[in-house]
């Protein structure tokens, strides 16, 4: 990735009038959110931030979520065990996404690097060699990295290489559902190695359904 190119970008650019009056209203709603989450996603978003648009462009970043009334905290002093407010990672995501004017495939694809990428997050996850124990476990263990929501694996099927991920009483911000999809997509990849991993939403909790449902194929 040539990182001069990507600062030319930003630096050229700025936010436009109505992502920031977006983010504005957003901002404020995160805040209210009342979960806690391991800090090991914080230190993965901030360190992805900070690589695909350069130290400056994250530093400006700060300085637009400053202004919104949202500090940035010391990620160098947060350990990724430690359980932290829910709201910053949630910030974060949304953030980038209006700052950055980022795709929701940008989002994906942030997701999908997740595990291969982050050594802390790594620590939460157990690898097993059967790619079913190693995804039912990941939802069983949800509520190791989230104190809301509730995650299962269910209809697990070997020979037909699918299975369903459900999502329960998870409903923030729908963006999160992109970042959920690509850390999916990255886990069964690692799981099972295959090339022909796809993961769809088939329900959302955004579009009305009682809960979020991925059908995974692989
Ligand atoms: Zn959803």
């Amino acid at each position: 990735m040539d990182i001069s190119i990507i600062n030319l970008k930003l630096n050229g650019k700025k936010m436009t009038e109505e992502n920031r009056q977006l983010l504005q209203g957003e901002i404020f709603q995160l805040m209210k959110l009342k979960g806690m989450e391991r800090g090991a996603d914080v230190e993965f978003l901030v360190n992805y931030i900070k690589r695909k648009e350069g130290k400056n462009g994250y530093k400006e970043f700060e300085k637009v979520l400053s202004n919104f009334g949202f500090d940035m905290f010391d990620v160098e002093k947060t350990s990724a065990t430690e359980w932290i407010p829910e709201f910053i990672p949630h910030v974060l995501l949304v953030g980038a996404f209006r700052f950055f004017d980022w795709t929701e495939k940008d989002v994906f694809e942030m997701g999908r690097d997740a595990l291969s990428l982050s050594k802390t997050l790594k620590i939460f996850i157990k690898w097993f060699s059967s790619a079913k124990i190693t995804i039912t476990k990941m939802a069983k263990d949800w509520n190791k990295y989230y104190t809301y929501g509730k995650a299962s694996i269910r209809n697990f099927d070997k020979d037909k290489k699918r299975a369903l991920f459900f999502i329960e009483d998870f409903k923030t911000h729908p963006l999160t559902c992109v970042y959920l999809s690509g850390i999916a997509f990255g886990v069964l990849e690692l799981a099972t190695g295959s090339k022909n991993v796809k993961v769809v939403e088939e329900k959302c909790m955004f579009k009305g359904d009682n809960h979020h449902e991925f059908k995974l194929s692989w």
